[in-house]
């Protein structure tokens, strides 16, 4: 029998394909903005749909699960996917996947280049020559920081936390420190045993940079108290998920020096910022970015549409996010 599946937004050709080669219809929302939950839903309730592409903007709870009792997969267009209750679904027998190592490369390479913007000061310097404020070399303008031979701090060192590690490691002598549930082993043989407590992580790092999932261990993870540990010359970088942050925390620190300054991919409220936060000059924005590279959007949709297919076909997602034997 045919099958079918709801793909909420566009995604890339390399993905359709893979799902016309095998027969599988699809309906595709073709909004630019996410759909609401109510969107979703009212769709859903249209065709007896087998399977979903989801994006970490869809909301997928119980009152999704509900009107697509036919559906066996839903295969998020994205490494996070906290946008699901993954409780809800593993309770009813649906698989939840994901794409993971697809954006290791842009969104490493991304947080390299906060991390850069906010030592060498690129952005503020930017803004001060178009507000044509620049009247000649001045040796005390605009002083930034080496970022060689720095301490980072990296929480989490999977995929993402890796690239950023080589990078710096290779690119900068920079001295890598990290805490992680697990240990790195592959890693360590590169930079050597420097797993520590979040906390050691927190005090000792000059830049702190967050690469941990969407969990409730993690969420907050960084407040008002972590915070207050950090060195008061420190940079904190995001490019995880926002709510790792707490982000009234965070525009307090901020604003009252408690670190340097910070640079943000993604928001606790997203698309929503919390109040202040666009008004800070310490703070470096960018609008959820870090993975969007052509190369890994057209990941993305081939590993989407194949966790699809193996559902369909054999009942099993190659990249099922259920939780494994930890380590
Ligand atoms: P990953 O699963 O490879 O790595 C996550 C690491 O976090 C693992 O090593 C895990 O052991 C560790 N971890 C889990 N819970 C922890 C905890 N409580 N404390 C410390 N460490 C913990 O994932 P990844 O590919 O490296 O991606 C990390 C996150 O980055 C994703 O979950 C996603 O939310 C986010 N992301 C953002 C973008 C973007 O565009 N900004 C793109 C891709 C991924």
């Amino acid at each position: 029998m045919s099958k079918i599946i709801y793909i909420t937004r566009k995604i890339p050709e390399a993905g359709l394909k893979l799902l016309r080669d095998k027969k599988i219809e699809f309906d595709m929302g073709t909004s630019s903005t996410p759909p609401t939950k109510k969107e979703i839903i009212k769709q859903l309730k249209k065709k007896q749909y087998d399977g979903v592409i989801s994006f970490l903007t869809d909301p997928i709870d119980k009152e999704v699960f509900d009107v697509c009792p036919n559906v066996k997969i839903f295969a998020n267009f994205s490494v996070g996917f906290n946008n699901v209750d993954l409780e809800e679904a593993q309770k009813r027998g649906i698989e939840v996947s994901n794409t993971p190592g697809t954006s290791a490369t842009a969104v490493a390479e991304h947080t390299v280049a906060f991390m850069l913007t906010l030592t060498t000061r690129i952005d503020e310097g930017d803004r001060f020559m178009r507000k044509g404020k620049y009247k000649g070399w001045d040796p005390d303008l605009l002083i930034g920081t080496d970022l060689k031979g720095k301490t980072i701090g990296l929480i989490g060192v999977g995929q993402i936390g890796t690239e950023v590690a080589k990078i710096l490691h290779y690119g900068f002598g920079s001295n890598i420190i990290y805490s992680d549930i697990c240990t790195n082993p592959t890693l360590e043989q590169i930079i050597g045993p420097t797993r520590k407590e979040t906390a050691e992580v927190l005090r000792e790092a000059d830049i702190v940079s967050l690469h941990v999932p969407l969990l409730p261990s993690t969420q907050h993870l960084i407040n008002k108290e972590s915070l207050a540990t950090m060195k008061k010359t420190a940079f904190l970088i995001n490019t995880s998920r926002g709510a790792v942050i707490d982000e009234k925390a965070l525009v307090y620190a901020l604003k009252n020096n408690v670190i340097k300054g910070a640079a943000i991919d993604v928001y606790e409220f997203e698309p929503k910022l919390s109040p202040g936060l666009s008004k800070l000059s310490n703070v470096v924005l960018t609008p959820h970015i870090a993975s969007a590279r052509e190369s890994a959007r057209n990941l993305m949709a081939e590993i989407a549409a194949k966790n699809i297919i193996s559902v369909l076909e054999n009942g099993k997602a190659i990249n099922s996010v259920y939780p494994k034997s930890t380590c």
